[in-house]
């Protein structure tokens, strides 16, 4: 669902990636490990097809993110840092009108609108502003608006950043209630947000990957294998 093959990406004279390569299978959620400063946006925004790579090539649900990045965008959701949220707008509200920029139909945007609302357990706040949520109900907000055109793939950047403890498992549990249906890519600096979240994990340092597998594969091999 995902391949990606020997990115580079140069701000200037900052290497902020160097070949990054990796690959995530239909239904599966990619923990993206790093710390700050580790490229994880970057490479992140590269495959959502709104910051070209240096060189290298990317391909999401079957479209190259460099030439086919208006199909990329239909099909990916992605959950920026800092999402774009319109505090005066209700959640419903606010729904709709993202449906409507990605594209969904007129016909099919109450319906999509009302599985998110569902999906992402705003049921009751739907018809909040909002700026009157809390952090954790904005973070779902945020999540909700990734996925109101069901796009095949979800890239969720440092979701829980700024969460307190019960806001962090609730976000947590909504993104794996998620996989499945959709292959996401999950960026984090917390790596017990890898092993609680996520069935594959890439390790990004510097801008270069030092680790890409199975968590399984990759827990026994940091453990030095499964003793009884
Ligand atoms: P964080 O968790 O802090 O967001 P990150 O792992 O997402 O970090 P990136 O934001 O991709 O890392 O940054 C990778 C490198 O590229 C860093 O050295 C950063 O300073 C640099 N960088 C990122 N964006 C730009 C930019 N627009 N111009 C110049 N350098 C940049």
């Amino acid at each position: 669902m995902i391949e990606v093959e020997q990115l580079h990406k140069h701000y200037g004279s900052t290497q902020a990636i160097k070949d990054v390569s990796f690959s995530v299978e239909k239904g599966e959620i990619l923990g993206f490990l790093g710390p700050n400063g580790a490229g994880k946006t970057t490479t992140m925004r590269i495959l959502t097809g709104y910051l070209p790579a240096s060189s290298g090539t990317a391909r999401v649900a079957g479209f190259d993110v460099h030439e086919q990045s208006m199909d990329v965008r239909q099909h990916i959701g992605y959950l920026p840092e800092t999402p774009p949220l319109y505090g005066e707008m209700t959640v419903e509200g606010f729904l709709h009108f993202v449906a409507r920029i990605k594209g969904v139909s007129a016909g099919d945007r109450p319906k999509r609108v009302d599985v998110s609302i569902q999906q992402c357990g705003l049921s009751d706040r739907r018809k909040n502003l909002i700026r009157k949520l809390s952090k954790g109900y904005r973070q779902r907000v945020g999540i909700a608006q990734a996925i109101v055109h069901d796009p095949p793939v979800i890239i969720l950047d440092e979701p829980t950043v700024g969460l307190d403890p019960r806001q962090i498992i609730e976000v947590r549990n909504l993104i794996k209630s998620l996989a499945g249906n959709h292959t996401i890519i999950l960026s984090t600096h917390i790596l017990p947000e890898v092993s609680m979240t996520c069935s594959q994990v890439a390790i990004i340092n510097r801008g270069q990957l030092v680790a890409t597998d199975r968590l399984d594969n990759l827990m026994e091999h940091l453990t030095g294998g499964t003793y009884y």
